[in-house]
This record gives C-alpha cells, structure tokens and sequence, in this order.
C-alpha cells in the first residue's frame, strides 16, 4: 500500500467512516501517518478514593452504588451517580453522555479515571472520567497513550488503531539523503512516525519529533528555494512611477499617514520604479494599517495603465476589501473600478466577472483563490498583492504572478515572525516594517480571568450592546467534540441566547459553513444586525468592524498567544475605547503567567519573542500557534534552530544538486513531486 491511498483500503473504514475521517482533514494514509497526537497521556495506577487530591487527574477502582441520576439543565443533560472503593465514595458526573448508564454496571468494578474537581456544594467530583475494563488497564497501565484531536463520531481508539495498521501495511521510504541522515543523526522517517504515534517514552516521542519538524521544515523550504531563483532580480518590464492620483488620495484622507506607512510607502513607490520587479513583504502588526499603503499600490498600478490584484484568504476578508476600495474610489473620486472574483459567485456572476477582467473593463481585482483559476485572463496584469501572506502557499502566490509577465509582487502579512526567520522563509522577499499604530488608537484595555467571570462579562457586554456596540466571542471548537472541558461555537452560542435578552441579536460564524452563509453573517454583523458573533478564529484574519468593542476568548490557554493578539486585533479599530476578555479554561499558575504577557503588552513581535522565552524549547506539544504558519509538528519560534538546520541542508543540497537529479536525491525528487500539495499548501479556512 502506498501513503498516497485513500483511507478507505484499510481495513474496517468504509465510507461512513473516511467522511468523518474527513472532517479531521485526514484524506489519505499520508493524511492519516501526519495527523499526530496532541499529546500523551500516561495511565498512572489506582489510587484509593480517601486520597484523591483537587484538580487532578486520577485512576481508580471502583464500582457504582445506586443508579445513574439524570438531570437537565437548558441543553445540558447531566448524568451523575456515585462510585466506591474500600476507602470511599466519590461523585461522577457526565455530560450528555446518557449512554453511560449502560456502560457501566452495577456490581462490577471499573477502573475511572479524570479531574477530580470540587462542586458548589462542597462535593468531590470526578468529571466525565473514562471508563476501563480492568483488564484492558492492566494492558495500558505505565504505557504512554496518544491523544488525538477528535470530531464527533470517532474515538481515539479508532485513530490510534487506524493509524496502527497503517503503519503495519504502508511502506515509508525514506526520503532524506543519506548525508543529511547522518549529519543530524535522525532516526528513519519509518522509526520516527512509529515513535510518535506509538511511543514506550517521552525521549523516543522527543527524537522523532526532532526528525519530523525537520521534514516539514526541509520539505517547505525546498519548494520556497526551488522557485527563488525565478524571483531575483527580474529586470523591471513594468515600471510604474508617481502619478499625481496618488498625492491627491493621501491629501484626503481622513487621517495622515503615520511615519513608518510614509516610509513603507516610499520603499513601495522606489520598487515600481526601480529597474528591477517589486518582490516585497510588508510586515505590519494588526491594526497598522496595511491595507492603505495596498490601495496606494493598486491606484498607482491602474494610473500607470495596469490592472491589480490582491488576493486575501478568505471571502470574507476578500469582500471586505472590495467594498472599502469601492466606498474610497467614491468617495475621492479614483480612477478605480473595482470587481469581486470569489468562490461563491454564481457560475453567471463569474463569467461577467471572467469577461470584465479580460476585456480590461475593470482595473483591480479582488478575491480569493478564485483569482489563480485557469479560466481568469488578465491581459495587463503588473502588480499582485497577497493579504495575510501566511495563509498561502508559495504556489498559490507564484500562480497569481504568472498571471502576468514580470509582476510585482507585494505581501502583506501580521504575522509577527521575527526578521531573522522572515528572511529564512521568505529569503527572496525584501521587507518593510510598519512599526508603529496610528496615533488616534485607545489601547485595548485587558483582563485575563477565570471562568467564575463569565457573568460579570456578560453584564459588562450587555452594557456595551446598550451603548450601542458589538461583541465578538470566541471558542476554539465549532461543535461538540469529544475534547472536555473545550467551548465550542454552536452549543455556547445556544448557553447565551438563553442569558441575554431577545432583543440582543446573537449569530454564529464557523468555517464549516458555506462561503456564502459566512459572507452573510458577516455583512450582517458589518451591517449592525448582529450584537454578538460566537466564533471560531475564523474572524482572526484582518476582518475590520470598527464598531465592535469586546472581543471575550474563551479557553485562551489554547491557543497561541500570536494568536490571541491577531484575534485582540479585532477590537479596538476605531476611536472607542475597546476590550478584551481572555477566559481560561483553567487557573494553573503558568498559563495565567502566559496569558498576562497579553496584558502587559500589545506589540505582537514582543509578545512572541516573550511567548517563546516562556515556554521553552521543552514545551513540545504545547499550543499550536496556528494561524501563523501553519506546519503539523513544527512551530517557528520553538524550533527556530531546527529551521536554521533545514535552511542549510536545502541550501547546501541545492548547490550540489539544484535539480535533484542525481540517483542518491530520487527518492526525495518523488517525494516533493507526490506530496506537493500537501507540503506547500498551508491550511486556510
Ligand atoms: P491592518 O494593518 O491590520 O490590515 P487596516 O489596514 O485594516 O489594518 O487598518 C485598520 C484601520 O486603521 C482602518 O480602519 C484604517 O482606515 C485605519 N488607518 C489606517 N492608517 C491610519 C492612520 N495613519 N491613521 C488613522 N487611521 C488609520
Ligand atoms: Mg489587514
């Protein structure tokens, strides 16, 4: 069997199974064989009932006394019993889990394990704890035990078997080069997805993942570098100079430009001209006003007689763009006629777009990946922009290019990755920082707190909703999930509906819906028609609804803290002074440490490099600061010397073998080949 085989050959996962499967992204066994474990538990022995300890996850043995009691509260049904030992009883409660009274039985014993919480009575509690036939925890008892992220529907067992057989029937070529082998002394890429789904140790789990961000880093940076050369210095075709357009628009603006946009600006302007393309990255924290200096481009780009694109990840994002440049060419009367190119469009309303574009009727485009299809020709293309470059592949961002002849290329990314590693990735790119905020910005005020705040934010939002304002929540998960103690969008949108007031308008936005549900809801909340939007960080990527003034995170010990200052960005847009409520899901000490990095600062390239002294190299299945550069295993900032180590081997690989052809480099050639996509492409929304 081969890693580029559907699911579906393995044994006991039909097709019911492969589309759940599915909405875990997990298509293929390569899919399957890099879906790694979040983390490992290890199953501790029993300890007796007398000594359980709060806030902890423990094992014991024990059997039921009485039956199951089931309760219901708003949507929640709550079953709860009590269980034994020789020593004592304790409490077990579940929620909507009624099925838990046919697990397990009376009389029998069971070994529970999970957090032993106390309630509001003053009752020990063990929360959801999983059940184990004793035999089966004798088996795993001192093991370590993957943990997976899950969707409703499929267990961890089924992963952990899925991925067990796989691994039993595919064959894993290695595909690094014997040298680079030995150089790091990297266990095969056989034995390194062996130890880290199925590891007897910490150390072994550490080493494969060692070999594993390598491989992403390699595999990503090979396919950056293969296309680097066609970028330097292409002599400038195109040269596009200072038109009076441009002095008129910053003359009207509401607002000056601040110095380091007057700079970034300048740098732009002397690239158009230059004689070679413009192949630049502007790096700008969120809320530093990007977007500006892309509007000056694309009107410099159209007075000098070309077309522009600009290419944003999401429709949403995408829509939003449109319709800001279309309000300013009214409003200071630019010579740019704007269209909209996104997935969603009607197969007519594409067509039109197809033929405006090609007839040159309209001088900047705006969209999403729809602007790289085939079908789109652009017959005076000169400058491309990409918004939120992280999002994309470099593929994605080369197709847009190729759309003309010698572009210019301009991204935009708030992504703050720290100049030295920009230049690792992106070393083809020349970079321009905005650092600093428009002067007109109130600090976003902050708090960090507990879930036991909850009632006292929603009091605080209703007050803000009455002021006249919008709230945007965020949960990390869109529905129920098997992962405890995890918001999800759907069900907590249901809690608050029932806390607030009808009249408060409250909608939900996710990336499981459609791209035309979202523009919906999104217009809707642009448009004042919603109070409150719970979402998942969908809206982290540069949405712009200056009215909104709360932004309330919950389970912020989740995510990144990269992340939650994208996700704060949303706030604090206009003159109102804003907030932002980081909830966590628990009070341990060095995840409220973590968190108060946020409230003592809102300079997004401090936070990281303070993130990253915080957590140490040694956090390795931390938080995932995804929405940054998005890579399985690896992690920029933690792994900033596997990176440089990667850098070089592509670099000194390339030097002896630029085209991979020699017989010792086939595997790897296949390999790119085969898993192109996979590699290059970053998760969008
Ligand atoms: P980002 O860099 O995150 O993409 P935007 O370009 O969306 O930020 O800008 C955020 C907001 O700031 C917009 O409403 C924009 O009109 C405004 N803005 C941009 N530059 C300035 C400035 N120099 N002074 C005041 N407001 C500005
Ligand atoms: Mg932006």
């Amino acid at each position: 069997m081969k890693q580029q085989d559907n699911i579906q050959q393995l044994k006991g996962i039909g097709e019911k199974t492969a589309k759940l499967f599915h909405k875990l992204n997990i298509d293929s066994i390569h899919d399957l064989l890099t879906y790694y474990p979040r983390d490992y538990e290890q199953l501790d022995a029993e300890v007796d009932i007398r000594d359980l300890q709060e806030n902890k996850i423990f094992a014991i043995k024990a059997c039921l006394v009485g039956t199951f009691q089931v309760k219901k509260v708003r949507n929640l049904v709550i079953s709860s019993a009590f269980i034994q030992d020789g020593s004592g009883k304790i409490q077990i409660t579940y929620f909507n889990t009624p099925y838990i009274s046919k697990t397990v039985e009376r009389g029998s014993y069971y070994i529970f394990r999970g957090l032993v919480k106390i309630n509001k009575n003053g009752v020990r509690v063990m929360e959801q704890p999983k059940v184990y036939a004793l035999s089966e925890y004798e088996e795993k008892r001192g093991t370590l035990q993957p943990v997976y992220m899950l969707t409703k529907g499929i267990s961890n067992h089924a992963i952990q078997k899925a991925v067990k057989q796989a691994l039993e029937v595919v064959s894993i070529d290695e595909f690094l080069p014997e040298e680079i082998l030995a150089k790091f002394q990297f266990m095969s890429l056989h034995d390194a997805l062996v130890s880290i789904h199925l590891p007897f140790h910490y150390d072994e789990v550490l080493e494969a993942r060692k070999r594993l961000v390598f491989n992403e880093f390699f595999l990503f940076m090979l396919a950056v570098r293969g296309q680097k050369t066609q970028n330097e210095a292409v002599p400038n075709e195109n040269q596009m100079l200072e038109t009076a357009e441009t002095i008129r628009l910053l003359e009207r603006l509401p607002y000056k430009l601040t110095k380091a946009q007057l700079r970034v600006w300048e740098e732009v302007k002397a690239d158009l001209g230059s004689a070679y393309t413009m192949n630049r990255l502007i790096q700008g924290d969120v809320g530093s006003g990007k977007t500006i200096i892309a509007v000056l481009a694309l009107l410099l780009s159209v007075t000098n007689g070309y077309q522009g694109a600009m290419m944003a990840p999401t429709e949403v994002l995408a829509k939003q763009h449109y319709e800001s440049i279309l309000e300013m060419a009214k409003q200071f009367q630019l010579p740019i006629c704007p269209v909209l190119l996104t997935g969603s469009l009607t197969a007519k309303e594409k067509r039109e777009a197809y033929q405006q574009i090609e007839s040159g009727n309209v001088n900047v485009i705006l969209g999403t990946h729809a602007l790289i299809q085939e079908k789109v020709v652009y017959p005076k293309l000169g400058l491309v922009i990409t918004d939120e470059q992280h999002r994309f592949g470099v593929r994605q961002r080369e197709a847009l290019a190729g759309k003309g002849d010698s572009v210019h290329v301009l991204v935009m990314s708030a992504t703050p990755i720290p100049r030295t590693l920009a230049i690792i990735l992106y070393g083809d790119l020349h970079i321009s920082l905005i650092d600093e905020l428009p002067a007109n910005r109130n600090p976003i005020k902050n708090c960090v707190v507990n879930t036991n705040y909850r009632k006292k934010a929603y009091e605080f939002m209703q007050k803000e909703i009455t002021a006249g304002r919008q709230v945007y929540v965020v949960c990390p998960m869109v529905e129920e999930g098997e992962l405890e103690h995890v918001e999800n969008v759907i069900d907590y949108a249901e809690s608050i509906r029932a806390i607030f007031p009808p009249t408060i308008e409250i909608a939900i936005l996710h990336g499981k819906m459609k791209p035309s549900e979202k523009n919906r809801i999104m217009e809707a909340f642009h448009n004042h028609n919603i109070d409150i939007l719970v979402s998942t960080t969908v809206i982290e990527v540069g949405i712009n609804v200056p009215n909104a003034t709360v932004m309330m995170i919950e389970n912020a010990e989740r995510f990144g803290l990269a992340q939650l200052h994208q996700l704060r960005g949303r706030v604090g847009r206009g003159d109102k002074q804003s907030y932002c409520i980081f909830v966590s899901g628990n009070d341990n000490k060095a995840t409220m440490e973590r968190l108060n990095i946020l409230n003592k600062s809102n300079d997004g390239f401090q936070i990281a490099e303070e993130d990253m002294k915080l957590r140490g190299p040694g956090d390795i299945f931390g938080i995932r600061q995804s929405g940054a550069l998005e890579f399985h295993l690896g992690d920029i900032y933690n792994d900033a010397s596997i990176l440089k180590n990667a850098s070089e081997a592509v670099e000194s690989l390339l030097k002896s073998d630029a085209e991979l052809s020699h017989p010792e480099n086939a595997i790897l050639k296949r390999y790119c080949m085969e898993n192109q996509e996979q590699q290059v492409d970053f998760r969008s929304i």
